[in-house]
């Protein structure tokens, strides 16, 4: 992979779209874990590499196995119904992504080895991309960044200091969401209508 890291520095977008294609090229061959045996499809990302704001999710479920594009099951609509009553384009603000490529059976928790497996991949998402906002969405993609103990309640919300250059924040996966309907103050999705404000905010003033 060390060419696809020259190229990195190369920043304009067609270079950009030419690099994560490569990179996605060598992902899709991967047998690096145990996961590449029971997968169909690998799924790498979805949404624009000129996007700002990069979201990075757990890992593919069923219908990502399928589709081999991330967030577009139950929890994926519903993120998206959240995304557009807060204006944001999934499609145009975003670079969607998760931890590791390949689904887990049925669907549990990757292990550490699978993340550290999968993490060049992902970093060099990052390098490539280099998006402004880096969203954490849910525990297992907080904790591929975040060392200590934390409850993804108490860390939501709050801009994280993690890259130099780089606003960082953890906010409810929507598969939490899916369990959790109620609107009230205070609650999880009402809580999620405020991360996703101020994101939109963080957006605004990068423009
Ligand atoms: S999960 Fe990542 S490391 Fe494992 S096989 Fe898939 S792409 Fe390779």
């Amino acid at each position: 992979m060390n060419h696809l890291l020259t190229k990195i520095s190369c920043d304009t977008d067609e270079i950009k779209l030419k690099t994560l294609n490569e990179l996605k090229n060598i992902c899709n061959q991967c047998k690096a874990c145990e996961l590449s045996k029971t997968r169909t499809s690998v799924v790498f990302s979805d949404g624009s590499p000129n996007a700002k704001i990069m979201l990075i999710g757990e890992a593919p479920g069923a219908d990502e196995d399928a589709s081999g594009v991330p967030f577009v099951g139950r929890a994926g609509q519903l993120l998206n119904t959240f995304l557009e009553e807060a204006g944001l384009d999934r499609k145009k603000d975003f670079y969607i992504c998760n931890t590791i490529k390949c689904r887990p059976p049925q669907n549990r928790v990757p292990t550490n080895e699978e993340k550290l497996s999968c993490q060049a991949y992902l970093m060099g998402q990052i390098s490539i991309v280099k998006p402004k906002i880096i969203l954490l969405c849910g525990a297992t993609a907080a904790n591929t960044f975040i060392e200590q103990e934390f409850k993804i309640s108490q860390i939501r919300g709050k801009w994280l200091n993690i890259f130099d250059d780089i606003d960082v924040m953890a906010i409810f996966h929507p598969s939490y969401l899916l369990r959790n309907h109620s609107l009230e103050q205070g609650s999880p999705r009402w809580l999620m209508k405020k991360d996703l404000e101020s994101i939109k905010n963080k957006l605004k003033e990068l423009e």
